[in-house]
């Protein structure tokens, strides 16, 4: 069961029913799913988790599907905070963890929110979904409704990387390649909806895959033992994962789990994809679209956010900032935080990286900060931004030839 009690409009404050099937507002703002928090208080303590198995599911009472029968799962979530002992070292600072996301089950966070908005879907009775992607998304929209046997539409720039759009093909959904951006497969959707019948599942524009990125906030909580690090840096996108931590904290504060100061929250953007970060810059309460949107990080390749004056929020309210890295030093630091720590990073998760050495160098942070960052998803899904095996075009020196046994 669920402690879920309405679906609220964080601009305009209008309710909804939880058992209406919600897209956006009518003021064109997302919503967000309100629990009965007072109730869940009696419900579940924290010592309960620990019998629980490792996925996002140990929150079960912090989710909006009713029927357990109704969950869709891969088994997801609870994916590792690891100490990155050489980058601390590295950058002369007290704590620095990584939340490693790749170990989800298509490879990427995506999943928690899809599974949750998968989960829902089945609850009410959907049949066929709908989703622009960059990247990610689209592999774990198909993926979790392979397994629920739901249709799904997955709409991708026809310059997403390889591995997603062939994910996307072999998990049996309806792939179709667009010239364009994700705000363009974005517009196909809103404008075939009706007649085709389907849910939209684009970031924000209903309310359950920031339920599931949500979890990223409970687990480190609970992964620190109900505390919360000084720092969160995180690649911004739609900025599912920003709002939803944000609200995950606000959660667990309302029941007692976790109190004392939240985190300060930076957004990291790409150079050629900054629109949160220009909007920050200029303090502005919504982000205007960004043109000609140009990144290796396809996570990041989102030139308009719908709930961007939530994500500007979260970083006023956290006392946050915001910046950009570029494509180079995303790369260079794949090829650094590999070596130092033994992990494949993707462009987004990289880009974490770049970004906690600037606010280091910035003084922003200081060396008795606890900082987390991301890794949101696995480096193998890029390959096709490495170069070929031949001509690689960063970092690493390649001798192919003495490998080669002809
Ligand atoms: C989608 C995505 C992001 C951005 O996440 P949002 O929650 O949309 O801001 C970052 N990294 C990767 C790998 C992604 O797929
Ligand atoms: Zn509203």
């Amino acid at each position: 069961m669920t402690f879920a009690k309405e679906v609220l409009c964080p601009r305009c404050d209008r309710r909804f029913p939880c058992g209406k099937i919600p897209n956006l507002c009518s003021c064109g703002s997302p919503l967000l799913v309100q629990y009965d928090l007072e109730k869940l208080t009696h419900a579940v303590k924290p010592s309960d988790l620990e019998r629980r198995p490792p996925t996002l599911w140990r929150y079960r009472e912090f989710l909006p599907v009713s029927d357990d029968r109704n969950i869709v799962s891969l088994v997801e979530g609870f994916t590792p905070l690891i100490e990155a002992k050489g980058l601390a070292r590295e950058l002369r600072l007290k704590k620095v963890w990584i939340k490693d996301e790749s170990r989800n089950p298509t490879g990427s966070f995506k999943d928690r929110g899809l599974c949750i908005a998968v989960s829902m879907a089945k609850e009410f009775g959907i049949k066929r979904l709908a989703i622009p992607s960059a990247g990610n998304a689209g592999g774990s929209l198909s993926a979790y409704a392979a397994r629920a046997g739901i249709e799904a539409h997955v709409f991708m720039p026809k310059d997403t990387p390889r591995a997603n759009i062939i994910e996307v093909e072999k998990y049996g959904a309806h792939l179709t390649l667009v010239e364009g951006l994700i705000s363009d497969c974005g517009r196909i959707i809103a404008e075939g909806k009706e007649k085709e019948g389907w849910f939209d599942v684009s970031t924000l524009k209903e309310p359950y895959r920031v339920e599931g990125k949500k979890t990223i906030g409970f687990e480190i909580a609970e992964q620190l033992g109900w505390r919360l690090p000084d720092v969160i840096i995180y690649p911004t996108g739609g900025g599912t994962g920003h709002i939803g931590m944000w609200k995950g904290f606000a959660e667990l504060e309302a029941v007692g789990w976790i109190k004392g100061k939240r985190p300060r929250i930076v957004t990291v953007q790409a150079s050629g994809c900054a629109p949160i970060v220009r909007a920050f810059d200029e303090r502005k309460e919504k982000a205007e679209p960004w043109s000609d949107a140009r990144t290796i990080a396809s996570g990041l390749r989102v030139p308009q956010a719908v709930a961007d004056f939530l994500i500007l929020r979260v970083l006023r309210e956290s006392n946050g900032t915001a910046l950009s890295v570029s494509d180079e030093e995303m790369l260079a630091e794949i090829a650094r935080t590999g070596k130092l720590e033994g992990l494949f990073f993707c462009p987004e998760g990289a880009a974490t990286v770049a970004a906690l050495r600037r606010l280091v160098e910035k003084r922003w942070i200081q060396p008795d900060a606890e900082v987390v960052i991301f890794n949101t998803a696995s480096g193998f899904k890029y390959l096709d931004v490495f170069g070929s095996l031949f001509n690689l075009s960063s970092g690493g020196e390649v001798h192919a030839s003495k490998n080669i046994v002809p």
